[in-house]
């Protein structure tokens, strides 16, 4: 089955504690797309400007993405940028936002996308979220849902309206806090559901992603790795990862949602590796595949049998 992404197509310019690079291609769209097209096909929604360069549009053809939905207006490209701490390189700030064609942004779907099954809605402003889902023929099988601490300080209730029609959730452990009003993450978590999706999926970098479904509690870690180039898309890379999984399988069992979590850690931790779209543009399906068997190795352990218990001491 296909997923439609709208989000954001963006020249991005970062300094990280591995080097700088300006005007790369980036976007909460661009991240997703790619790294959903590894399992499923993919069309994607989103405003570019005349600087756009065709070699960008062929990278995402070479994905075999459709876009048709890239919609080329007069004006610069939307441009972001930003720095990550040597300390922490989960910690962003961001420098500069000029928003270019993207202000006045306003997402048209054609028939075909109006009955796509899979629907993400990147990192946009809630309203134009509501609109997208305004849309859609019939409800899809699963809307996924990415925002950022600015909608949730400046759009709340724009956000919230659209937060009751979304089933899945990606959101940084900090904006969780923030939305929630709450410390504690598991709280945070139910929370969040209360409002309205009932897969949350709370994003912690290094320290890998919390999945709260139902009653349930399931943790990926990230893999760890030598080298971390740039963090930016690394949310987006894993959103893709984890619905291009779902779409590919239409498995949204609870089992399912488990393995579209270390998916999409997998597919975060190749989007890291390099500036831009680096690295997870260049990938085999075999070095997916040995990823996704290698995070196995970082949490088993061998369980306890019915007729075994742990070494207490006596009386204890
Ligand atoms: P991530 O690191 O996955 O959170 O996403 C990073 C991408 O989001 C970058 O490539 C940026 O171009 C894009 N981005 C940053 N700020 C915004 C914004 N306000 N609206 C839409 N996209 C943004």
């Amino acid at each position: 089955m296909s997923v439609l992404v709208v989000g954001s197509v963006a020249y991005d310019s970062v300094v990280t504690p591995a080097g700088s690079r300006d005007e790369t291609l980036g976007g909460s769209a661009t991240f997703f797309s790619v790294s959903s097209s590894y399992f499923t096909p993919v069309s994607v929604v989103a405003v570019i400007g005349d600087d756009f360069q065709p070699e960008h549009v062929e990278l995402l053809k070479a994905h075999s993405v459709d876009t048709s939905g890239l919609d080329r207006k007069p004006g610069k490209t939307f441009r972001w940028s930003g720095i990550y701490s040597a300390e922490d390189v989960n910690a962003r700030q961001t420098l500069d936002t000029q928003l270019n064609v993207f202000a006045d942004f306003s997402p048209t779907l054609s028939a075909e996308q109006r009955r796509t099954p899979f629907l993400f809605l990147a990192n946009i402003d809630p309203e134009l979220q509501l609109d997208v889902l305004d849309q859609m023929d019939n409800k899809p099988k699963l809307v996924g849902l990415d925002t950022m601490n600015f909608w949730i300080q400046r759009k709340n209730s724009g956000l919230r309206s659209v937060l009751k029609r979304v089933d899945a959730l990606f959101i940084d452990e900090g904006e969780a806090r923030d939305l929630a009003s709450e410390v504690n993450l598991v709280r945070c978590a139910r929370h969040i559901s209360s409002l309205g999706p009932k897969t949350v999926v709370i994003k912690r970098g290094e320290h890998g992603v919390l999945l709260f479904h139902g009653d349930s509690m399931f943790a990926s870690p990230a893999l760890p790795l030598e080298s971390v180039v740039d963090p930016t898309g690394a949310g987006d890379a894993f959103a893709g990862g984890f619905m291009g999984y779902l779409a590919a399988t239409g498995d949204l069992s609870p089992e399912g949602l488990r393995r579209a979590t270390v998916l999409g850690s997998v597919m975060g931790s190749f989007a890291v590796e390099s500036f831009s779209l680096d690295r997870i543009s260049s990938l085999s399906g075999a070095e997916i595949e040995a990823r996704f068997r290698a995070i196995i190795d970082l949490t088993r352990y061998t369980p306890l049998e019915a007729s075994e218990s742990l070494p207490l001491r006596d009386g204890r």
